[in-house]
């Protein structure tokens, strides 16, 4: 399997890469998102033959068809140490819970974050320290956080060998709960750098960073952002799950609903549609940050700017423009890729917006992909949040109200629908007791974590004080 770059001139046969090199790099050179050259096709016979494997194992068969420099028996170890049930608490890994006839939640968040990204990072973690070793290699990540994806990088990266993460957000802004368990850790190899400013003050300084290739090169600095391939490709195994746990027999079909921000969730989903997972609907739920729901309904993907990014109480989806997209719209217009460099390299910096309305391809692309798609309020996650808990017993967190709220405007008879959970109720306690008018219940191992020793530095949002730091502790 090779990989291609979204935005490369077609028939470019030199660019292609294998896995491994693009396992630690973030954007292709021209600017472009990774994927791979075609999607491998998953048959009748191979489905039976999944149905029934371990969690582990089936991570091992899906990633074998990408992932051909890594000797299968290597492969294999790195699958099945990183999907445990110690690590992700029951021996299924992402069970289902049904809600009433015909309507999941398939558990992400079971992970040592108690977020969906750990069913990816985790998998990332072993992925870098395997080949960083084979390299010989050192690499020090750098990255801005507002709550999960941090936490979920950190908690994947502890204790290995040849990776640093120097991880930054905005100082105090972060949930008591999503301090404590990023703070908390003591590994020599996790720095917290908590910045006197903003979210977007942390993501500036980081692109700063980025940007200053020798200080990059010099420190090996390198990024675990979502457009990362290998976090992708994780995601599309539970895809797969869930529908082996929804369904008995490959005739069947199932829909499920994303909670979505930057589009990797359900473009996950989307590759494993393309690789010929029975799927009748990707439905993308979006909360008030409604670009995507905005482009499915209409054709326009309109970015939005800082100011007209609105602070939710599902926050892991505020968005304004959505970094996975690019590989969607990819597949969309058919793999024209110089299309893709005019519209998202050159069209949505000049104008911030480009119109598909017209377009053959959108008109057919519900029929063709699947996509639907779906909005909710702060309002509709409190209701759904109630109605979940005292309906049906089962308390959702704010994300998955989001995800809950859009699925049932899309049932379909006979289709189980199965509805991904992207957090637990712990992570937003504040909108779950608004909600509920109670706190929600805490994992006992997450007891009393506010109260542990927090490791951090906190210092003025400054980029040549990120670098100094950076440079003080590499070695
Ligand atoms: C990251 C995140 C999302 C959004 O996922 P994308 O892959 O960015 O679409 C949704 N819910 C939670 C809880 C998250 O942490």
């Amino acid at each position: 399997m090779r990989y291609i770059s979204t935005r490369a001139a077609s028939g470019d046969m030199a660019d292609r890469k294998r896995f491994c090199e693009i396992l630690l790099e973030g954007l292709a050179p021209d600017g472009g998102l990774y994927l791979p050259e075609r999607y491998p096709q998953v048959d009748d016979a191979t489905l039976t033959k999944w149905r029934g494997l371990s969690y582990g194992d089936l991570a091992f068969e899906v990633l074998s068809l990408y992932v051909d420099d890594i000797p299968p028996a290597d492969l294999k170890a790195i699958c099945e140490k990183t999907y445990t049930e110690e690590v992700f608490g029951t021996k299924e890994i992402v069970p289902l819970k049904k809600l009433q006839e015909g309507l999941y939640l398939e558990a992400l968040s079971n992970g040592p974050t108690l977020a969906f990204k750990d069913m990816a990072m985790q998998l990332l973690g072993n992925l870098f320290e395997y080949e960083l070793a084979r390299r010989g290699e050192e690499l020090n990540i750098l990255g801005a956080t507002s709550g999960d994806t941090g936490s979920a990088a950190e908690y994947a990266m502890r204790g290995k060998k040849g990776v640093r993460v120097f991880m930054t957000s905005p100082n105090g802004r972060m949930s008591p709960f999503q301090q404590a368990q990023m703070f908390s850790l003591q590994d020599p190899n996790i720095h917290n750098l908590a910045l006197e400013g903003v979210f977007d003050d942390c993501q500036d300084i980081v692109k700063a960073v980025s940007n200053d290739l020798d200080f990059k090169r010099q420190y090996k600095i390198g990024t675990v952002n979502s457009i990362n391939w290998a976090r992708l490709m994780a995601q599309v195994v539970y895809y797969f799950a869930g529908y082996f746990e929804a369904t008995t027999s490959n005739t069947e079909k199932v829909s499920f609903t994303v909670p979505s921000g930057n589009f990797g969730n359900v473009c996950a989903g989307h590759v494993a549609r393309m690789m010929g997972l029975p799927i009748a609907k990707l439905v993308v739920a979006t909360n008030e940050n409604d670009v995507l729901d905005e482009f499915f309904r209409t054709g326009v993907y309109r970015v939005r700017a800082g100011a007209d990014t609105h602070e939710t109480s599902s926050p892991s989806m505020d968005i304004s423009k959505a970094s996975n997209f690019e590989r969607f719209v990819f597949d969309l217009l058919g793999r024209d890729a110089t299309r893709i460099a005019e519209l998202f390299g050159n069209r949505l910096s000049a104008q911030g917006s480009f119109d598909l309305s017209g377009d053959a391809a959108f008109q057919a692309a519900a029929q063709r992909y699947g996509f639907a798609s779906g909005t909710s309020t702060h309002a509709d996650r409190l209701q759904t949040i109630r109605d979940t808990f005292q309906r049906l017993g089962t308390m959702i967190d704010t994300h998955t109200a989001d995800g809950l709220k859009v699925a049932r405007t899309h049932l379909q008879v006979g289709v189980p629908m199965i509805v991904l959970e992207t957090a637990l109720p712990i992570k937003f306690a504040e909108t779950i007791e608004e909600a509920l008018g109670r706190l929600p219940t805490r994992p006992a191992k997450f007891e009393g974590i506010e109260d542990l020793p927090k490791r951090v530095q906190v210092m003025p949002a400054d980029v040549d004080l990120v670098k100094a730091y950076i440079a003080n502790n590499v070695h």
